[in-house]
């Protein structure tokens, strides 16, 4: 797992954290604070969940997407979502609930793994950009070309500064890593959906929002 440390957009720990939901069944409500809970044994943080339009967090039921804030951004963001959750069918519940943990690693401060500044992934560069319509060679970019171009290198292809991040050493199971499909990859490579929290999630969130030392 990793994060940015300048600035650093972790939460004070002890905090804590008012989770609104702006809309959203029952169902969704229930499955959500029931996956992200999850991280609750490990930080020393609390989700306060609250209905309607005042949080820190503020969470929005919409169809097609899943994404958060980093962080403490959350905190930049005066109004409308900074968390955006996509509701799905209870016979798909643990692919929800891995998102929930995936998108409140985010709220927590995580990158995505797949990024890590020790994540030691074989890419098949050439591959991966015959796979979306691109050369090898940038010059010949248009515009639409360059702009596929610069996303698969920030969400795959490159690796964190290690000097400007905190970080555990790369985990391929981290609840923040992509998938990654085998031909994207030189050799066998592949990286299938995890479904729960890593161990190293746990540790490495445990550091980032420490309980007080009881002696
Ligand atoms: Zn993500």
């Amino acid at each position: 797992m990793w994060t940015k440390n300048n600035p650093s957009k972790l939460w004070t720990p002890g905090r804590t954290l008012r989770i609104a939901f702006l809309n959203g069944t029952r169902e969704f409500k229930e499955a959500t604070i029931s996956a992200a809970n999850n991280w609750l044994p490990h930080i020393n943080l609390q989700f306060d969940f609250v209905e309607g339009e005042e949080g820190d967090i503020r969470i929005l039921s919409e169809e097609g997407t899943f994404s958060s804030l980093i962080g403490t951004d959350a905190l930049l963001s005066i109004d409308g979502p900074t968390m955006k959750l996509w509701p799905h069918s209870a016979n798909q519940a643990r692919y929800f609930a891995a998102n929930v943990m995936h998108e409140f690693g985010h709220m927590l401060g995580a990158e995505h793994e797949q990024t890590n500044p020790t994540a030691n992934i074989p890419w098949d560069k050439p591959a991966i950009y015959q796979q979306h319509g691109l050369s090898d060679d940038p010059d010949g970019d248009n515009y639409q070309a360059s702009v596929t171009r610069k996303r698969l290198h920030q969400w795959y292809l490159d690796r964190a500064d290690a000097s400007e991040s905190i970080y555990s050493e790369y985990d391929r199971k981290s609840i923040m890593h992509y998938t990654i499909h085998q031909s994207w990859t030189v050799g066998d490579f592949q990286i299938f959906p995890n479904l729960s929290l890593s161990e190293k999630d746990k540790a490495f969130m445990n550091e980032a929002y420490p309980f007080p030392s009881t002696l």
